[in-house]
C-alpha cells in the first residue's frame, strides 16, 4: 500500500504543522492484542500491521515495517516479552512491510522472506534505503542488508508450544507474497494479499493470480485473519477481498467487450459490494491494472 501509506504520512505531517494532528489517525489505533498465548497482533495506521509470536527461546516478528515505525514496534513487543527478537518475516517487498529489514538486522535479528521477495529487494532495496536516509538521517549508521533466510515455498518454525508455517501460493499482491500460518491457533497473517478496507495497491499485482491464491488460502482452516492493513478479520474478510477482484474483473471485462474506452470504463465501473465493505469506490489505478491485465498488457 505504498502510495497510500506515503499519502497518510504526508497528510499527518501537514496536519502536525497546522496543529491539527489530533484529528489524524494515530499510528497505533489500539493496544497490541494477544490472539492466543504468545501470539500478538498490532494494527498500524500509515504503515503495515504487525504480528509477533513468542516461542520458548525467541520471538518471530511478522512484517518489518517502515524504519521509522520499527523502533516503536520493538518497544511494544518488549512490553509483552523479554525473549530476544531473532527472526523478522517480510510478507512481501513493499517498503511499509520490508524497509526496516536492515534496522532489525542491526538489532541482532535475521530477516526471512520468500525468494521472489528477496530478488525484488536485491533489485531496488539499496537505492530505496539511500532515499530513506535522505529523509531520516537517524538511520545513517545502519548498513543496508538483504534478508538471509530465504525459502522457495515453505519454511517452518516450531517448538513445544508453537508452530508457524511460512507459505507461498504464487503471484497475488506481488510475485513474492508470503503467509504466516499458525495451524494450532488457526490464525493466518496474510500481508497485503488480504486487507480489511480500501487498501488494495495493485501496481505489482496479478488479479487473476490473486483470486487463485485466495482460493488456496481459503482451504486452510483458519478462523482469525490478520490482514496487512485494516482491523483484524476472519474468514469473511477473505471472501470480501476475493469478491472485490471477481467483481472488478467482471465489470471491467464486460465493458471491454462492449468496446468501451478506458475513460468510459473508469467512469462506469461501480461496485456497490466493495463500496459497502471498503467504504470507497475502486480507484482509477485499480481499474487500470485490471484493464491492462484483461487487454494483455500485464503478463
Ligand atoms: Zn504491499
Amino acid at each position: 500500500m505504498n502510495p497510500k501509506s506515503l499519502l497518510s504520512v504526508l497528510a499527518f505531517a501537514l496536519l502536525s504543522c497546522l496543529g491539527l494532528a489530533q484529528d489524524a489517525p494515530s499510528l497505533f489505533p489500539s493496544e497490541p492484542k494477544e490472539l492466543a498465548p504468545g501470539v500478538w497482533f498490532q494494527q498500524v495506521n500509515g504503515s503495515s500491521n504487525c504480528g509477533w509470536v513468542v516461542f520458548d527461546d525467541y520471538v518471530l516478528v511478522i512484517d518489518a515495517n517502515f524504519s521509522w515505525v520499527a523502533p516503536k514496534l520493538e518497544e511494544r513487543i518488549k512490553k509483552t516479552t523479554s525473549k530476544p527478537i531473532k527472526y523478522v518475516f517480510d510478507t512481501h517487498c513493499h517498503g511499509d512491510h520490508a524497509e526496516a529489514n536492515s534496522w532489525w538486522i542491526s538489532r541482532g535479528a535475521q530477516v526471512v522472506c520468500q525468494e521472489e521477495c528477496r530478488a525484488e529487494l536485491a533489485k531496488t532495496g539499496a537505492q530505496k534505503w539511500q532515499e530513506m536516509l535522505g529523509k531520516k538521517p537517524e538511520f545513517k549508521d545502519v548498513e543496508f542488508k538483504l534478508p538471509t533466510v530465504i525459502f522457495p515455498d515453505r519454511k517452518v518454525f516450531e517448538d513445544a508450544h508453537h508452530r508457524v508455517e511460512l507459505l507461498t501460493f504464487g503471484w497475488a499482491h506481488t510475485k513474492g507474497d508470503g503467509f504466516a500460518w499458525l495451524p494450532k491457533e488457526k490464525i493466518i497473517f496474510t500481508g497485503d494479499a488480504c486487507v480489511n478496507g480500501p487498501f488494495n495497491y495493485m501496481g505489482d499485482a496479478s488479479t487473476e493470480g490473486w483470486i487463485g491464491v485466495l482460493n488456496d488460502v481459503e482451504k486452510l482452516p483458519f478462523a482469525t485473519l490478520c490482514p496487512g492493513h485494516g482491523p483484524l478479520g476472519d474468514r469473511g474478510t477473505l471472501v470480501e477481498q476475493r469478491a472485490f477482484f471477481l467483481d472488478l474483473r467482471q465489470a471491467v471485462g464486460g465493458l471491454i467487450k462492449e468496446g468501451k474506452s478506458f475513460a468510459e470504463i473508469e467512469k462506469k465501473v461501480e461496485l456497490p459490494r466493495y463500496e459497502k465493505w471498503a467504504g470507497k469506490k475502486p480507484s482509477s489505478s485499480q481499474i487500470m491494472r485490471v484493464h491492462e491485465e484483461l487487454t494483455g498488457k500485464v503478463k
